[in-house]
């Protein structure tokens, strides 16, 4: 049963190259179940909450982090079962493997479902309450299953919530966040990544965990993983100096009606979506959309923007539409949609990125400032 859980665990990763565990490693007994929450520097740094159930660990991908305010909502992506020998897993998955980055063992303790329902039922349900006994994190929390699959059926979206209770910190969202130290090894990120410091101390496994999970460390991947932290390092020295600079609202480039196309080169087609224009301005975690007149409609859209709220610094222009049953854009629909106040399934189609955390790409060619966009997408 726990090996067919696994099966799309092991599908996404050659063993051969990444030092992940494969799911054969006998765990020890325990009393209680367990949880870790792993720090993962992927292609979107994010927080990996998992809980051992049933034979396996339950993970969500909490794409900012758990906060102990009670009012924030975080994003958590649900994504495969993993392996309970994983929660000891600390180092660094190669470059171009399924989740490549740096990993770091940020909690782990013990955890325990609330309410009448067994964990399975409430997990069913779509409202899932416990307790955790961890390093960092303690106390009631509560995962909300989204109503609306946002990306088709590919992944399912909750939201992860500090319940009120003495552990909370109100108007504190990001402190625990801060906290930048493993609690198996005592290293930083950076640490982890050169492959310096002590081995994790195991949880799950008895006995001594591998000496250094890092994947041939003395082969290249630890020095260009420093240059990648040096460089990132760069990069976030740039963006905190270009944040000031990262304009309120930028009024869009709207058509001109014409009597026929350009026939000359250096036109392009896009698609008229029959929407709302809208653009997307995302600093440190902030999001605001703004309708093309620069009104603030983020709170009508609080979906996208909980979910926009993952991506770095930067200046979207885009269109929200909602599609009909065909799929195609139905203006009628969005209408109905924001009178009711059901925005779950609007969709923002981002076509231009205007800005991002190295600065004002506007002068670059359109051409260039949508390639850039394919940097944006999320990698668990
Ligand atoms: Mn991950």
């Amino acid at each position: 049963m726990t090996q067919t859980k696994l099966a799309k665990y092991r599908s996404k990763r050659d063993f051969e190259k990444t030092a992940e565990p494969s799911g054969e490693r006998e765990v020890v007994a325990s009393e209680h179940r367990r949880f870790v929450i792993q720090k993962h520097a992927a292609t979107r740094l994010h927080y990996d909450l998992r809980l051992e159930l049933d034979g396996v660990f339950k993970s969500w991908a909490v794409t900012r982090g758990p906060s102990l305010d009670p009012h924030v909502k975080r994003l958590a992506v649900e994504v495969e079962d993993h392996p309970l020998d994983y929660g000891d897993f600390e180092g660094t998955i190669p470059k171009g493997e399924y989740g490549g980055g740096t990993v770091q063992l940020w909690d782990r303790g013990y955890w325990e479902p609330e309410g009448t329902q067994t964990p399975e039922e409430a997990l069913a349900s779509g409202d899932f309450k416990f307790i955790l006994a961890g390093q960092r994190l303690t106390g009631g929390w509560v995962l909300v299953r989204m109503k609306h699959d946002r990306d088709h059926g590919k992944r399912t979206h909750w939201l992860l919530i500090k319940h009120r209770d003495e552990y909370a910190r109100e108007g504190d969202t990001d402190r625990v966040i801060a906290e930048d130290r493993s609690v198996a090894s005592g290293r930083t990120m950076d640490a982890i990544a050169a492959g310096k410091g002590k081995a994790p101390k195991p949880f799950m496994l008895a006995g001594k965990a591998e000496a250094d999970a890092v994947w041939h460390s003395n082969k290249g991947l630890a020095a260009q993983e420093r240059r990648a932290a040096s460089a990132s390092r760069q990069t976030r020295a740039l963006r905190k100096k270009s944040a000031a600079t990262l304009p309120e609202f930028i009024p869009p480039q709207l058509c001109n009606l014409v009597a026929r196309p350009p026939s000359d080169a250096g036109w392009v087609h896009e698609i008229k979506f029959d929407g709302y224009r809208v653009e997307l301005r995302i600093h440190e975690g902030a999001v605001t959309l703004r309708t093309r007149k620069g009104l603030d409609w983020s709170a009508k859209f609080g979906a996208i923007a909980i979910e926009a709220a993952s991506l770095p610094n930067s200046i979207i222009d885009g269109e929200i539409v909602a599609h009909d049953e065909n799929g195609a854009p139905n203006f009628a629909a969005l209408q109905a949609a924001l009178s009711e106040q059901k925005t779950d399934d609007l969709v923002f189609y981002a076509f231009d990125l205007l800005f991002d955390g190295s600065g004002d790409l506007r002068s670059l060619p359109l051409s260039e400032r949508k390639g850039s966009s394919t940097n944006y997408r999320i990698d668990f």
